[in-house]
């Protein structure tokens, strides 16, 4: 759901050029998300959706741009050298919001860690938002091109099989060596964070951009399989699902065994993290596919062990479902009520809360108010609003994605009332 907006990111640098203006002090100071907070607890986040592109300086930029070795691809450079490096700022300030979502694109799949202009562009995005008085959490996308089209990046790792044997090119979702560049990203991440200041926490995104493999069946699955399950399941099989079928072992393999898995690789993520800083909030995008909702498929459970595993009882993650985007009141409540009674049925309620994801399109500015109600009086800690690009008049209408139905400004000054309400 974030493939297109990722693409739109470049119009909306080019066309945020147009404002002008100084950032300033986004409002009240807000709660520390920190789970050990106690005064002021019932404030809300207010968060929004945006990259580090948006809020990086002109010379972290420029910087990026010059880099040698360079590690930006020719469009991220042409898009980067028009940005204005004030109205990220100024937009996210004017909306009110208390809390910026920020990803690090475009820098996955690189080592972007090891290049100083790379590093410095998301410590000075960091620190940017920080001064103006943002809280920030830095997102890593997990299953895009540049991390998975390529498997012979990871030793030893296997392309994926799917049930029936067929081949897609890209790498395994459940590779140990994928999972550890993950963590080494998140690792990174997290100490930039300590460098620029402090960031509030990370997320990560699990929707596949490309062939989705939720379930696998390459050798080495095969092989750990076997090894979880003290079983012989063969690793050269012409459809997996045969096998596994005859055997009676379906639901032991592409359950349990599943689960077992996105839990570890969850686990490792999170105690990595937490070893660099113990009070980061860790949060995961999805809880519902949302044009597939409640189908019990490999790609939601894949989300939902994902959410549970980088919890903990006393640092419980947050889930950030998107299929909350263009709901209104009363749907926003079911949908909360819902995950918490598909959290229940996983006996995860102590161990992960909801951040619902909204967004402006489709629906009219004036039902801001009423869905801000909701999370008000929800045991929610806030929401997210998919995407500060959404707000900029020269992002275009992407037509499948349907468009704002009032003025752009209306939805603004509706979000600053919903946020300075919220963050009270
Ligand atoms: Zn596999």
């Amino acid at each position: 759901m974030r493939l297109l907006s990722i693409l739109t990111i470049v119009i909306l640098v080019l066309s945020l050029g147009a404002r002008e203006g100084d950032p300033g002090a986004p409002g009240e100071p807000v709660p520390s998300a920190k789970p050990q907070a106690t005064t002021e607890t019932h404030a809300k986040v207010t968060g929004v959706y945006t990259s580090i592109l948006e809020f990086a300086s002109r010379r972290a930029l420029d910087d990026a741009i010059k880099s040698d070795p360079s590690f930006l691809m020719d469009k991220h450079k042409k898009a980067m050298a028009t940005i204005d490096d004030q109205a990220g700022l100024k937009l996210a300030h004017d909306a009110g919001f208390n809390t910026l979502f920020m990803t690090i694109y475009p820098l996955w799949g690189r080592d972007w860690y090891d290049i100083p202009a790379g590093r410095e562009l998301v410590r000075d995005a960091i620190k940017r938002s920080r001064d103006s008085g943002f809280k920030v959490h830095l997102g890593l996308s997990l299953f895009n091109a540049w991390f998975c089209q390529d498997p012979s990046k990871y030793k030893g790792a296997s392309r994926t099989i799917q049930c029936d044997g067929t081949r897609p090119t890209w790498v395994c979702f459940f590779d140990d060596e994928l999972w550890k560049t993950y963590i080494k990203n998140a690792t990174e991440m997290a100490q930039i964070g300590k460098e620029a200041g402090g960031v509030q926490g990370l997320f990560v995104d699990p929707e596949a951009y490309g062939p989705e493999e939720y379930l696998c069946f390459c050798p080495n699955c095969i092989t750990k399989f076997n090894a979880y399950a003290h079983e012989q399941m063969p690793t050269n099989l012409v459809k997996p699902d045969a096998w596994l079928h005859a055997h009676n072992l379906w639901d032991k393999y592409t359950k349990d065994w599943h689960d077992h898995e996105v839990l570890r690789h969850a686990n490792d993520l999170r105690d990595a993290v937490h070893a660099i800083d113990p009070h980061l909030q860790l949060s995961s995008l999805l809880w519902d596919y949302p044009v597939a909702v409640g189908t019990g498929d490999a790609r939601q459970q894949y989300f939902r062990m994902l959410a549970v595993g980088l919890g903990t009882t006393e640092q419980p993650a947050w889930t950030l479902p998107e299929h909350t985007y263009y709901s209104d009141a009363a749907d926003l409540a079911r949908i909360i009520n819902q995950i918490n009674t598909d959290l229940g049925a996983l006996h995860a309620r102590d161990k992960v809360k909801i951040l619902p994801g909204l967004r402006i399109l489709r629906q009219p500015a004036a039902t801001l108010a009423d869905r801000a109600k909701v999370i008000h009086d929800t045991d929610v800690p806030g929401y997210w609003l998919y995407e500060l690009a959404d707000l900029s008049p020269s992002k275009g209408i992407i037509d499948f994605e349907g468009a704002a139905v009032d003025p752009l400004p209306d939805y603004i000054n509706a979000l600053h009332e919903m946020n300075e309400k919220l963050s009270k």
